[in-house]
C-alpha cells in the first residue's frame, strides 16, 4: 500500500521530487538541510525510501539501523557519500542522476569559448581594476574555428549541436564509434584532434585511461594559439604541463572547472585545500577558472528532482532497477498490479550457485508469466510476475522465500 511508505527527504530536495513523490500518496517528510549523524540515525529507523544530496552521509554505521530502508535517491551526480557496497548487500538499490546536467554544462562551454575567444575575463577583470585596455590583437570570432570535443557522450554531443549553430566546425575523439551529430566528424586518433582543433574540449569519465589525458606530450601536439577547456574531472588534465604551456604562449587560454583537489565547501580560505599550482593557475593570462559550475543551474535542479523522483517510485512500486548504481539493473515490462492474482516477486540475494534451483521450486507452484534474474559482484536481483497467487498465498510465498539462506531482501509487490 502506497500510504504506508515513508519518505524521508533531506538538504531541500527540489520541489519537482518532492511533488511527484507526494503524488503516489507517499507519506514524505522533507527537511531542508542535512542531519547530524546521531539525528539521522534516529530518523532512519523506520523510513522506506531516503532522498539525500552530496551532504548527507550514509555509512554502514548508519545504514545498518534503517531496518525498512529499501532505496536510497541521491539527488544530486556523485554517490561517494553513500557505502554503495554495504548497501546492495543490504538489498538497498541506490539511484541518482548522472545526466540531467548535460545540457547546463554544453551551454556554459559555449560561454567559454567565446569568452576565451575574445579575452573577456581579462577585460572584465582590468576595468574591475580600474584600467581600461582596448584590445584587438589576438582576439578571435568562433564562427569557421575548429572545435576538438573529446568524449562525444551525453555533454559532448549536446555541446556538437551548439557549436555548429555558432558556424564552428566539429570534430571529436572518443573511444567508441558514434554517429556526428550534423555535420561532425569523429576522427581515429587523439592526436589527429589536437592537431586540427582550434579549441579543445574534454567531456570523458574520470577512469584509469582518462587519468593525466592532457599532458606535455599532448600540448605539444596543439596547434599554437589553441584553447583548452575542461568541466569533465579535475584527475584528466595535467595542471602544471597546463601551466607550462600557458607560460610559453602555446596556449592562448584555458577554461577549467574542475580541479584534481576540490574543497568541500563554499567560502574564501580553499588554498590550503586546493594543490599548489593553484596560486601560479590564477596568475596566468586568459585562463578562466570557475569553481565546479558546469552543472550548477536552476533547470538542472528541477530535472535532477524529477529523474530520481521517477526512479524512487520505479523502485518502490515496481521494484525496477534501470538506472541503479548499485545493482544489476533488471526490469520486466510494467506490471498490472490492477488485475487480480496478479504479483510481482523481487527477491536480492547473495550471488552464490544454486540459489535459482531452490527460488524456482517455490515459484514452481504457480504460473509464472516472466522472470529475469541478474547479479552484480555479490549481489543477485530476481524479478518475476506471477499470475495466479491469490491473496492467502501472499504470505506463504512471501515467508518460503525469506527462509532461504542466500535471502537479502524480499518483496512481493500487488
Ligand atoms: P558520458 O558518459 O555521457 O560521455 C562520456 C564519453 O566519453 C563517452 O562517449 C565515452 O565513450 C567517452 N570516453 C570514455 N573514455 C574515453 C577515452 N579514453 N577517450 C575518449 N573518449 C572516451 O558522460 P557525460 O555526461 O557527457 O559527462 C562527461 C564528463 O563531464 C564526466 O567526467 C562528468 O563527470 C563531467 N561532468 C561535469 C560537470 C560539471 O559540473 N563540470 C557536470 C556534468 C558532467
Amino acid at each position: 500500500n502506497t500510504q504506508d511508505i515513508k519518505v524521508l527527504l533531506l538538504e531541500n530536495v527540489n520541489e519537482t521530487g518532492q511533488t511527484i513523490l507526494k503524488g503516489q500518496k507517499y507519506q514524505v517528510e522533507a527537511l531542508k538541510s542535512s542531519l547530524p549523524e546521531d539525528q539521522l540515525i534516529e530518523k532512519i529507523k523506520d523510513v522506506h525510501v531516503i532522498g539525500i544530496r552530496s551532504k548527507t552521509k550514509l555509512t554502514a554505521n548508519v545504514l545498518k539501523h534503517a531496518k525498512n530502508l529499501i532505496v536510497i535517491g541521491c539527488f544530486c551526480i556523485g554517490t561517494n557519500q553513500v557505502d554503495l557496497q554495504y548497501a546492495a548487500e543490504s538489498g538497498i538499490a541506490v539511484f541518482n542522476s548522472p545526466f540531467s546536467n548535460s545540457r547546463s554544462v554544453a551551454e556554459l562551454m559555449i560561454g567559454e569559448i567565446i569568452c576565451l575567444a575574445r579575452q573577456l575575463g581579462d577585460r572584465s577583470m582590468e576595468l574591475h581594476n580600474g584600467t581600461w585596455a582596448k584590445v584587438s590583437a589576438g582576439c578571435w570570432e568562433v564562427r569557421g574555428k575548429t572545435l576538438g570535443i573529446i568524449g562525444y557522450g551525453h555533454v559532448g554531443s549536446q555541446l556538437s549541436v551548439l557549436a555548429e549553430a555558432m558556424g564552428m566546425k566539429v570534430i571529436y575523439y572518443d573511444v567508441i564509434n558514434l554517429m556526428g551529430l550534423g555535420t561532425a566528424t569523429q576522427v581515429p586518433k587523439l592526436e589527429d584532434l589536437l592537431r586540427q582543433a582550434d579549441f579543445v574540449t574534454l567531456h570523458v569519465p574520470e577512469i584509469e585511461d582518462t587519468k593525466g589525458m592532457i599532458s606535455t606530450k599532448e600540448f605539444e601536439q596543439m596547434r599554437k594559439g589553441a584553447y583548452l577547456l575542461n568541466a569533465s574531472r579535475g584527475s584528466v588534465v595535467d595542471i602544471p604541463a597546463l601551466i607550462k604551456a600557458s607560460q610559453s604562449g602555446k596556449l592562448a587560454g584555458a577554461a577549467l572547472d574542475v580541479y584534481p583537489n576540490e574543497p568541500g565547501g563554499n567560502g574564501p580560505n580553499f588554498n590550503a585545500e586546493l594543490n599548489d599550482f593553484t596560486e601560479e593557475l590564477r596568475k596566468l593570462k586568459n585562463v578562466l577558472l570557475t569553481p565546479h559550475i558546469g552543472g550548477s543551474t536552476e533547470e538542472a535542479q528541477s530535472a535532477i528532482g524529477v529523474e530520481v523522483a521517477e526512479a524512487l517510485v520505479n523502485y518502490v512500486n515496481f521494484g525496477t532497477t534501470v538506472g541503479a548504481v548499485n545493482m544489476p539493473e533488471v526490469s520486466l515490462r510494467s506490471l498490472t498490479l490492477e488485475e487480480p492474482n496478479h504479483v510481482r516477486v523481487v527477491y536480492i540475494h547473495k550471488n552464490v550457485p544454486g540459489v535459482l534451483r531452490k527460488v524456482n521450486e517455490i515459484l514452481g507452484d504457480h504460473n509464472v508469466d516472466k522472470q529475469m534474474t541478474d547479479s552484480r559482484g555479490d549481489v543477485a536481483y530476481l524479478m518475476a510476475d506471477i499470475s495466479d497467487v491469490n491473496a492467502n498465498d501472499i504470505r506463504g510465498l512471501y515467508q518460503s522465500l525469506e527462509d532461504l539462506g542466500s535471502r537479502i531482501m524480499t518483496r512481493v509487490l500487488y
